[in-house]
């Protein structure tokens, strides 16, 4: 018996989207031209430290260009290659059509160990990587525009913003440049948790779908709901603490690389993450079992299962062993093209990547209209609020006042309703607003056709469908 081979994150990528397409009535050969990157740009460049010269390679991929800019984060990671970066580029394309940003798919990443520099060193070598790409419009607020990604954060978005304003002093959308930047250096309220918050939102709206919940075999709300969570970074940190704290799931198995904690009684996340802080991992965690290895506790019981780490961890080795019944991909490509197939056929629901970490990008959407309009949201209109609001306080308090014992107002309701909306909470609505919205355009498709057996397959044919009438208004 010949063994079946796992696909590259690039072939899974490429195999998700041709069955979707196979289920498309595309004119011919534009299913070719959405599927291909255009272009990957590879850069060798040299930083001298330490006494010598340190020689770097860096990507960034430009996969559609049907709308302008393209967008998509920045990884530095030792494993980064040409392959890998065109797949989370081609994945950045689906993404923002899905969730209507007004982008194209782009990604970049640097082949580098973050953990094995000083800090003076990650700028020097940020700057310099920043300065290869901006040269090339490959960092733009027009044309291409970065964020983070994996072992990149605030501080390295801020270097780069500020790269490319020094090499284009009279921009004056030179901010826009890139996103996921630090408040004090144009960025946003509620980016750093926006993925996270996404996860949130997204699992929020698939349990207001009682068809959808049963499909998954579960019942109920999020309450109560057993989660394991893998990588405890931005995005798995975030979404397992809100959860946790804010809708009363609890989160029974961390695993990190070095290993994983379990503890059926849950485990609080903002404790875990402050000793991960001070020791690098989760081992000796004192609070929770800890197995060396961290791959069993994916094959552990739980209701929900957030992959927010790696992509291809979820194998052909493994999918058959995975017992939760739904999953939710805060990871870009966490579940391989051969996994997939396999946990279809076992009833296992997966709400997929392009869908659930998006709020990454669509908070990024936020900060670049912010930057573009050179206001913060809600400066203008936030005290008008408030004035209006205090109307009907004060009404009601006459109210209050004339029907004495009969009637009063809940105690908390003035200061509540006072409150105009900051800037973090129009952000939290308009994320919110976002991913309800795009799941609604994934279910119904979903539910109303009979070959499209699941949330992937329907994502891709909503993304696919926006993507190709781009391209028909371009007259292609
Ligand atoms: P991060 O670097 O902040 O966190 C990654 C975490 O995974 C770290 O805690 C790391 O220790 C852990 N990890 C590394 N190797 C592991 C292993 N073998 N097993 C278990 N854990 C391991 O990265 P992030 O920004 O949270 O990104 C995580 C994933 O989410 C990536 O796939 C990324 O592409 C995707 N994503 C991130 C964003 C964002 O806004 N940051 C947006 C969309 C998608």
């Amino acid at each position: 018996m010949t063994a079946i081979k796992e696909p590259s994150f690039r072939e899974s990528v490429d195999l998700m989207f041709n069955r979707a397409a196979s289920l498309m009535d595309l004119p011919p050969g534009l299913e070719e031209k959405i599927r291909v990157c255009n272009a990957t740009y590879t850069v060798r460049f040299g930083v001298r430290l330490r006494g010598e010269i340190h020689t770097f390679t860096g990507y960034r991929s430009v996969h559609s260009e049907h709308m302008e800019p393209v967008k998509g984060g920045i990884r530095y990671a030792l494993a980064v290659n040409q392959d890998e970066v065109e797949a989370l580029a081609a994945l950045m394309t689906y993404k923002c059509a899905l969730v209507e940003t007004p982008f194209g798919g782009s990604k970049g990443g640097l082949c580098i160990d973050p953990r094995q520099y000083e800090e003076h060193e990650l700028e020097q070598i940020t700057r310099r990587f920043a300065y290869e790409l901006a040269k090339r419009d490959l960092i733009n607020p027009s044309q291409n525009v970065p964020a983070p990604d994996m072992g990149t954060g605030e501080r390295e978005m801020a270097w780069m913003a500020d790269q490319y304003a020094r090499m284009n002093t009279t921009d004056i959308n030179a901010r826009a440049s890139v996103t996921g930047k630090p408040l004090n250096a144009g960025g946003i309220s509620g980016r750093v948790e926006a993925t996270g918050r996404g996860i949130q939102y997204a699992l929020r709206e698939f349990f207001r779908h009682p068809e959808d919940v049963q499909k998954a075999g579960l019942s109920g709300k999020l309450d109560g709901k057993r989660i394991i969570v893998q990588g405890l970074g931005n995005v798995g940190y975030h979404a397992a603490k809100f959860l946790s704290e804010e809708d009363g799931s609890r989160i029974v198995g961390i695993i990190e690389w070095d290993g994983a904690l379990y503890n059926p009684d849950g485990i609080d996340v903002e404790s875990v993450r402050q000793w991960i802080v001070k020791h690098g991992g989760v081992s000796n965690y004192p609070d929770a079992t800890h197995s060396a290895e961290g791959g069993e506790v994916l094959e552990a019981e739980c209701d929900i299962l957030i992959p927010a780490a790696l992509e291809g961890v979820i194998n052909l080795s493994n999918a058959e062993r995975i017992k939760a019944p739904l999953i939710i991909e805060a990871a870009n490509g966490p579940v391989t093209a051969g996994a997939d197939e396999i946990l279809r056929k076992k009833g296992t629901v997966i709400i997929p990547d392009m869908y659930a970490n998006a709020g990454g990008v669509t908070v990024s959407y936020f900060e670049w209209v912010k930057n573009l309009s050179h206001i913060r949201f809600g400066r203008m209109q936030r005290r008008q609020e408030e004035a209006r609001h205090e109307l009907i306080v004060s009404e009601l308090e006459r109210l209050d006042r004339y029907l004495g014992d009969a009637w009063s107002m809940t105690p908390d309701f003035k200061t509540k309703y006072l409150k105009g909306a900051d800037e973090l909470e129009l952000v939290r609505s308009g994320l919110d607003d976002t991913m309800r919205i795009a799941y609604q355009s994934m279910r119904e498709v979903w539910h109303s056709r009979d070959d499209v057996e699941d949330l992937r397959t329907a994502a891709y044919i909503v993304a696919i469908d926006r993507v190709s009438k781009s391209y028909r208004a371009k007259g292609l």
